[in-house]
């Protein structure tokens, strides 16, 4: 049996950086990945889809621009598109990661991880016993729910639709939830007519009304027929072709159906059940990702559902590191919660962090609602014009912080930064007003909410 002091199981983004941290901090480290070292997220999730987003994102921003659009006299090229969604992803090769790894020391194994019992790990005929620490980060797949025919149609995945080589030309998405939005712009924007069915009475429907309203418009503008408040009754396959039937009785029919309806942990065959946890659902996990009742056990990523996300899957890898190495960390504000800050990337996109209007009020939070317009400032007056967008403050003026934020528009994914940190850092509104953005950007539109809010 082989020793190491931590075997970190999964190298998606969490795993990576945990067992990169821990090389680093001189331990000896086997990482167990069954497929690519990246996980996920670097070959069939955020990376992919926002290469597929990005040509169409920049070629609708160019032509609100005058002066610009003018020079634009040909159309989007899809081979190009995918061939730098193929680079953006090193066409599913992950050598490039590996010196890396080669560099910090760490042993990686080929193979599916599986704990067989406290502190050991087998991964195919290796057999590990962990000194410290076990990390599971195995992430989650795409869920396919007991939708009559759905299974039998054989629907894509993220994994197929974000590395097809070929676009469809007529899709179905089933989910208008974040993967589904970006695939239905994406989609229709490289040429296929989409259909997207969700089941909600909105698209997105854990975001502010206003940002699902101006993606819905975004999206059916450019002609996606979108279907919300109806749900997948049953699928059939007809040999090329494939009919979805709603619950009212209407009718969507493609020849490529893609699934985005949620994400499964994967915890049912990672051995929990040998230290008597139960192998299904996410694994929860304590303000140190340490799995309760089993300290030398750490859960990180979106295996643990608390935050489904890259960043917070790396944030949490920090934490757990920083507690195998005995330091004084934890979670702090509920920082990987639901009110992690969040990026949908559309266009028009969609940038929040912490409680939105509706959170907010089932959290018993009596806010104030600050509103102004994302370009409607003299740094917006560089940025297309047309484009929809909203920026939106929650004060709690008892405490006289923010508590929650969303901005919409053209490229406003990097503004989450600065609300994400006012926060987290709760820094009182009336010290935010010395924090004085540059003219001309549309950081200005700090200045109005903040200004409205004293108003
Ligand atoms: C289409 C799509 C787009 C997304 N876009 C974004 C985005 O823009 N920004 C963002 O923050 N998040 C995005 N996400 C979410 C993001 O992909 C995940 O939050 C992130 O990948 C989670 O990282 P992870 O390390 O926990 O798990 P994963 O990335 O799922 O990695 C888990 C790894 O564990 C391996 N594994 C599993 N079980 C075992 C085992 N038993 N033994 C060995 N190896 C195992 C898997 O092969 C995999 O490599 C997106 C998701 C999807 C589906």
């Amino acid at each position: 049996m082989r020793s190491f002091d931590v075997v970190v199981i999964g190298g998606g983004p969490a795993g990576e950086v945990a067992a990169g941290r821990l090389g680093d901090a001189g331990l000896e480290v086997a990482l167990v990945e069954q497929h690519l070292v990246g996980g996920e997220c670097s070959f069939y999730a955020c990376m992919p889809s926002k290469a597929l987003l990005r040509p169409a994102e920049v070629l609708r921003e160019v032509r609100r621009i005058p002066g610009a659009a003018e020079a634009v006299t040909g159309d989007l090229d899809v081979v190009a598109a995918l061939d730098r969604r193929d680079e953006i992803i090193h066409h599913l090769d992950d050598s490039g990661q590996l010196p890396w790894l080669d560099e910090r020391g760490i042993v990686l194994f080929r193979s599916h991880g599986v704990i067989a019992g406290e502190k050991r790990v087998t991964a195919g005929d290796e057999e590990f016993e962990a000194r410290r620490a076990v990390i599971l980060g195995s992430g989650t797949g795409a869920s396919m729910p007991p939708i009559e025919g759905l299974r039998e149609a054989e629907p894509w995945t993220n994994r197929e639709a974000t590395t097809t080589k070929e676009v469809p030309a007529r899709t179905v998405i089933m989910g208008g939830g974040v993967v589904g939005c970006e695939l239905a712009q994406a989609y229709q924007s490289l040429g296929s007519r989409v259909t997207l069915v969700e089941g909600e009475r909105r698209l997105l429907p854990t975001e502010e009304a206003f940002a699902c309203a101006q993606v819905t418009e975004a999206l059916e503008k450019l002609g996606v027929d979108v279907r919300t408040g109806r749900k997948a009754a049953s699928v059939k396959r007809e040999d090329e072709r494939i009919v979805v039937t709603l619950d009212d009785g209407s009718t969507a029919d493609c020849g490529q159906l893609v699934a985005t309806l949620g994400r499964t942990p994967n915890t049912t065959d990672v051995g929990l059940e040998s230290v008597g946890l139960e192998p299904k659902g996410y694994l929860d996990v304590d303000e140190h990702m340490q799995v309760p009742g089993h300290p030398w056990l750490y859960a990180i990523g979106d295996v643990n559902g608390r935050a489904l996300f890259t960043h917070m899957g790396k944030y949490q890898a920090r934490i757990a590191v920083d507690h195998i190495l005995g330091k004084e960390t934890a979670t702090r504000h509920g920082a990987d919660g639901r009110q992690a800050p969040r990026v949908v990337f559309t266009d028009p996109q969609v940038a929040a962090v912490g409680h939105t209007t509706a959170s907010a009020e089932k959290a018993g939070l009596a806010v104030r609602v600050v509103e102004t317009e994302t370009s409607g400032n003299a740094g917006g007056s560089y940025y297309g014009r047309g484009a929809p967008g909203t920026a939106q403050i929650l004060v709690d003026p008892r405490r006289g912080v923010i508590v929650g934020a969303t901005f919409t528009g053209a490229e406003v994914a990097d503004f989450i930064h600065a609300a994400t940190i006012a926060i987290v850092g709760e820094v009182p509104v009336e010290r935010l007003r010395h924090a004085v953005p540059s003219f001309p950007t549309r950081s200005e539109l700090w200045l109005q909410l903040l200004e409205r809010y004293e108003d």
